[in-house]
């Protein structure tokens, strides 16, 4: 195999043999051919195994993984994850339905997200799963429907941190967040579950996602833990779990330097010690979804046409925003960058290259894929692929917008 080095930390995960990039051991026009049009998603599923390995590798065996299922709600990718991690963490109604079609135990689904409706709240429960409880009045709520069913439920409590993740691409705590009780309203809320007969399961600390620096993220695992301990001392019975965002984040832009689980792993070996010495018996558990499967992920559009215009060369394909909101830089990003991208089936380390913008076929400045890159030169009918594309691409792009098909999602 001839595997040309890729400048891009983002593109070291799928191997390139005779000039084409392989997905699933799938040469890209074979794949292309069998999925029978583009645009289309696909997930590697090796490279989903390989990548919960390396992550258990580092934990300490006592850790918890869990796989946060908003990363990539596509059912096939989902029943493949729950066959490799401890639990699924779930944030709607929908992603439940998911969660419970692959015939997991339902005590290993958690239920999370800010203002879960009646009939989320009545399904969950019914289904045996753990809520995570966002506020007082879910507790409330939680409480008179588990009464009407006849069922305890399950609940943990989520925690505003009082810091943030350092570093962090998407901040999700510390200050005033919708997301979460607010570590110090928690003792009430402990009082609040004993007056209503519900048994606590666990604290939930999510602080940040996609972080780069293991340094920050063991710092948060550290102060994750020590605050679950120092609310732990306001819980009537033992507490079982303690559930953290793992803050875990892949490379997506040029320059970034892939990030290095074996400091976060040594930490977290102080972290389960400083638990057991404390609260013998409660379990740490991490929870990640897009550096499970974001790496494993590619979109693939064709290019149905090349066009220059003042001297800047255009490949239109018929992918886009529509379909990957995030490779476009409008999900969340301040600055636009490049997601790493190549001609994947003109991989051939030789070939010849140019400048290029790579835009989708919507009528907006907005619909870029790549806007200046360097590629092997493309034609109508080649295949552009952008990397990175496993964790927040089709389910968080707006599929609707100009009323395109939407793209097919394939597990190879
Ligand atoms: C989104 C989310 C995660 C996963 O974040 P990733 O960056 O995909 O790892 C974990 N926990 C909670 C509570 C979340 O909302």
């Amino acid at each position: 195999m001839n595997t040309p080095k890729p400048a891009h930390a983002g593109m070291t995960q799928f191997a390139v043999d005779g000039g084409e990039l392989l997905v699933g051991g799938v040469p890209l026009a074979r794949l292309a051919a069998r999925v029978g049009r583009t645009p289309f998603y696909a997930y590697d599923r090796a490279q989903l195994t390989a990548r919960v390995r390396e992550v258990r590798a580092h934990l300490p065996a006592a850790v918890g993984l869990h796989f946060s299922v908003k990363a990539n709600p596509m059912p096939a990718l989902v029943q493949h994850m729950a066959g490799l991690v401890d639990g699924l963490d779930v944030a709607s109604a929908g992603e439940l339905k998911t969660a419970l079609d692959t015939g997991v135990d339902p005590v290993r689904i958690s239920f999370a997200g800010p203002g879960k409706t009646e009939a989320e709240l009545r399904q969950a429960i019914a289904a045996g799963v753990t809520l995570n409880v966002e506020s007082p009045g879910e507790i409330d709520r939680a409480a008179r429907i588990g009464d009407a069913l006849g069922i305890a439920p399950r609940v943990v409590v989520r925690v505003n941190p009082d810091f943030e993740l350092k570093g962090s691409g998407m901040r999700m705590g510390g200050g005033a967040k919708p997301f979460g009780i607010d570590a110090e309203q928690v003792p009430a809320c402990l009082r609040q579950l004993d007056g209503l007969g519900i048994a606590l399961q666990g604290f939930h600390i999510f602080s940040g996602s996609q972080s780069l620096k293991a340094d920050a993220i063991a710092d948060s695992h550290t102060r994750s833990v020590e605050l679950a301990l120092q609310l732990a001392a306001d819980a009537r019975g033992p507490v079982a779990g303690v559930y953290l965002g793992a803050g875990f984040g892949i490379p997506y832009f040029p320059g970034e330097q892939r990030l290095d689980l074996a400091p976060i792993g040594a930490n977290l070996e102080q972290c389960v010690a400083r638990l057991a010495a404390a609260m013998p018996g409660t379990r740490l558990s991490l929870e990640s979804g897009r550096y499970l499967v974001g790496e494993a992920g590619v979109y693939v559009a064709r290019v149905t046409d090349r066009k220059v215009s003042r001297g800047q060369v255009f490949l239109v394909t018929d992918g886009g925003l529509h379909h990957h909101l995030a490779a476009s830089g409008n999900f969340g990003q301040v600055i636009r960058k490049n997601y790493p991208a190549a001609i994947g089936n003109r991989m051939a380390a030789e070939g010849e290259r140019e400048t290029v913008s790579v835009v989708g076929p919507l009528c907006t400045p907005l619909d870029v894929l790549a806007e200046r890159m360097e590629l092997a030169r493309a034609d109508v009918g080649d295949l552009v692929v952008v990397f990175q594309s496993g964790a927040y691409g089709l389910s968080a792009s707006p599929t609707a917008f100009l009323g395109h098909p939407a793209p097919l999602e394939v597990l190879v």
